[in-house]
């Protein structure tokens, strides 16, 4: 089984949209290991979108900076979902990352339309409800950084018994 992790991004919490991205989820047979709602700080946001997730180095301090002030509009949730190749899985369901190119029927293309011009005209992180891990590294990574041992459960889900020998 693989761990991924996700965030409801202020975006999300804000909307009032929590319940039917997680039903999403749920309904994929995902399994909740771990959830909690937190306001994490510049630091927090530094180390996942820079020393994990490499922002700044990909995409400019302009974006990054807009990215992190984005991030701390409002609280977010964080989970970490477990499946068979959960990451690669809940990436494709949550779609592209500028919610216009995001495909009909991924969270963020059913979700929002907005674009990476209509961000940058007010200095925004681009508004597109979720971050999931982007590979097994940075899963990993990500998952440590989010949640501590004590944080995160075990127990058996009804979709376990279709994947799992008895
Ligand atoms: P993803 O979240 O799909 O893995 P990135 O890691 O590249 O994508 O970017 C992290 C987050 O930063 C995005 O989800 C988005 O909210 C924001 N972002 C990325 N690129 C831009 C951009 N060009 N303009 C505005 N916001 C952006």
């Amino acid at each position: 089984m693989e761990r991924t992790l996700v965030i409801f991004k202020p975006d999300c919490v804000m909307r009032g949209i929590v319940g039917l991205i997680l039903t999403r989820f749920e309904q994929a047979g995902f399994k909740i290991l771990a959830m909690k709602m937190v306001k994490p700080d510049y630091q927090h946001l530094y180390k996942h979108y820079e020393e994990i997730g490499t922002l700044k180095s990909r995409k400019g301090e302009e974006i990054f900076e807009s990215q992190l002030a984005s991030m701390q509009d409002g609280p977010v949730i964080a989970m970490i979902l477990e499946g068979i190749e959960a990451v690669e899985t809940v990436r494709k369901m949550v779609g592209e990352t500028e919610p216009k190119k995001a495909m009909p029927g991924t969270i963020r293309g059913d979700f929002a339309h907005v674009n990476y011009g209509a961000a940058a005209k007010v200095g925004r992180g681009v508004a597109n409800i979720v971050h999931a891990s982007a590979d097994k590294t940075e899963a990993v990574s990500e998952i440590n950084h989010w949640f501590n041992n004590e944080e995160i459960f075990e127990y058996k889900t009804v979709h376990e018994q279709f994947t799992q020998p008895s």
